[in-house]
């Protein structure tokens, strides 16, 4: 038995066997040992089994996701008969007598910088489709398969590192747990994990012998344990059986209120990512959605996402929800949510950069797209909506303008749109300090601790060194958040939390005591809270201080 410690993320048990995931940058000759005709054929038969490969793919799409979005896969099949790029890729084998990988990735490369350099939105979004087409034929020509994480079998997924757009696309139905050796417990990848109530662990320093062998990861304990001996997996065992007891235990919760000992009242809501977490919502009897991270539509999908197809999306999670209170946030990409099509420049400072509302405010085409689509959802539910990042009352007085001319266009269209809601995300020093002013601008606010206690800080939520400096309970982030509440109050709004830290029981009585009116959290977080809140007698004199 081999144990490897780590830093946990979410308190679990998974037992089941490893899986190594590497991503694979493949090296590709570039001089053919054979003849051009013979790579020319080669490149020929790659090309054709790809179509092959994308007609399935598309079939697939046209099943599980709807005409609109397998159409991106005929979009790849027309790409792979382009006179232009298969005239490229012959010219590179016959006149450097390359091989077909090497002209195929150049091309690939070639075509995809002329792309991404044009004005037109529509070609500048193929320059990653003609890197896609390009890889799959790589793949096909050194033998790889497709890109797929996990396999036929339900495994813990071990690997250097996880980007959000890898976990949203992961297979949650196979997913146990994940291993890490980088990432911090700040990232997304960090709080996808905890939507998805799966235990994972971060720095752990695994090795290649691992892949396929038994393993128990202890959440509790921090560790992992490598062909566990019988003694401990039956121990094991027998804790995860208890935790779905108390699992079980806490679902006789449901339908209960959220009200301390004393008749304080706070709603408990929950935190999603995308249409699929719902079900974690009514199962956790969330009375609504404080936080609905839309970007991860856009880390989901190939290419952006059309009207029609986010409005399917706002509309199945309003419609679901029954007229509970769904708080979308638009999107707040930029950062660690990177999706390669809106080909943002690499930054010196992501964290501080081009990302969320600055994007939103500055192409504007594609805040339309969003909003539009919100708005056309929010006639069948309650819908609210959220800007994040906000810095100023000229952001959100823009924001809404834009909003507002959205709907416009959709009523002159006879489109019918719903009352929404509009608040703003708290997750900047400057937003706190201007609290007063920009509440007289929305209807609530919503705290975002996890930016807050980086911005507050100074320390980047995603530097796994920097774990133990990263303090959400610093006094400094503390006042800020009674700062935002007590002004957001004096003004007529409401204020939520749907930071990581709105979970964090420690903190329930003095959320409580302080007027928070909702608390936004993983969806398996949801019964735990409302147990702390049932259990606090507010009359009693309190001992914490700020
Ligand atoms: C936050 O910053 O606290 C927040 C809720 O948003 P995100 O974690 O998606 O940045
Ligand atoms: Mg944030």
């Amino acid at each position: 038995m081999q144990v490897a410690t780590g830093r946990s993320i979410l308190n679990g048990i998974a037992i089941g066997p490893l899986r190594i995931y590497q991503k694979k940058e493949t090296q590709t000759a570039q001089t053919s040992t054979l003849t051009p005709a013979e790579e020319l054929e080669r490149f020929e038969s790659a090309r054709l089994a790809a179509q092959k490969q994308l007609g399935g793919l598309y079939d697939k799409a046209l099943e599980e996701v709807g005409e609109e979005n397998a159409a991106i896969f005929e979009i790849h099949q027309m790409m792979l008969d382009d006179d232009d790029y298969l005239d490229a890729v012959k010219n590179i084998i016959e006149t450097q007598s390359a091989t077909a990988e090497y002209a195929v990735t150049t091309t690939g490369e070639n075509f995809s910088a002329t792309f991404a350099a044009m004005d037109d939105a529509y070609m500048q979004a193929r320059s990653v489709d003609v890197k896609d087409i390009s890889g799959r034929v790589v793949n096909i020509l050194t033998g790889q398969g497709d890109k797929d994480l996990l396999g036929e079998e339900a495994a813990i997924l071990v690997a250097d590192d996880l980007t959000p757009s890898e976990t949203v696309q992961l297979d949650k139905s196979k997913l146990l747990g994940f291993i890490t050796r980088h990432g911090s417990s700040n990232s997304h990848t960090a709080i996808l994990a905890r939507t998805m109530n799966i235990p994972a662990l971060i720095g752990v320093d695994f090795n290649d012998s691992w892949d396929g062998k038994l393993a128990v990861l202890d959440g509790y304990n921090h560790c992992v344990y490598v062909e566990p001996a019988a003694e401990l997996l039956a121990a094991m065992e027998e804790k995860r059986k208890e935790d779905l007891k108390q699992e079980a235990l806490l679902q006789g919760l449901k339908k209960k209120p959220n009200v301390t000992l004393d008749g304080k009242e706070i709603k408990v809501y929950a935190n999603i990512g995308n249409v699929g977490d719902v079900g974690l919502v009514l199962q956790n009897d969330a009375q609504g959605i404080g936080l609905f991270r839309s970007e991860f539509i856009y880390l989901d999908s190939k290419d952006f996402p059309s009207e029609d197809a986010q409005f399917a999306i706002y509309k199945r999670v309003a419609e679901t929800m029954a007229g509970k209170k769904v708080i979308i946030r638009t999107l707040d990409i930029g950062a660690d949510k990177q999706a390669d099509y809106f080909g943002l420049d690499k930054e010196e400072n992501p964290a501080l950069g081009y990302r969320a509302i600055r994007i939103c405010l500055t192409r504007r085409e594609i805040f339309k797209t969003q909003l539009r689509a919100i708005l056309r959802a929010s006639a069948f539910g309650t819908i609210s909506i959220m800007f994040p990042m906000i810095i100023s009352v000229r952001e959100v007085r823009d924001a809404k303008d834009v909003l507002e001319e959205c709907r416009k266009e959709l009523l002159a269209q006879g489109t019918a749109v719903g009352e929404v809601e509009i608040g703003i995300m708290i997750e900047t020093p400057a937003a706190v300090m201007m609290a007063e002013e920009l509440a007289e601008e929305v209807q609530f606010f919503s705290l975002g601790t996890n930016d807050l206690t980086q911005y507050t800080l100074a320390i980047d939520r995603q530097n796994p060194k920097l774990d133990a400096f990263y303090d959400p309970h610093h006094p400094a982030v503390l006042r800020m958040i009674r700062h935002a509440v007590e002004a957001g109050h004096r003004h007529g709004c409401w204020v939520g939390i749907c930071g990581e830290l709105g979970a964090d029981a420690t903190l329930t009585e003095t959320f409580l005591r302080m007027g928070v009116d909702e608390l936004s959290v993983s969806p398996p977080a949801v019964l735990p809270l409302r147990k702390v809140i049932r259990g606090l007698d507010l009359s009693k004199p309190s001992h914490k201080i700020l």
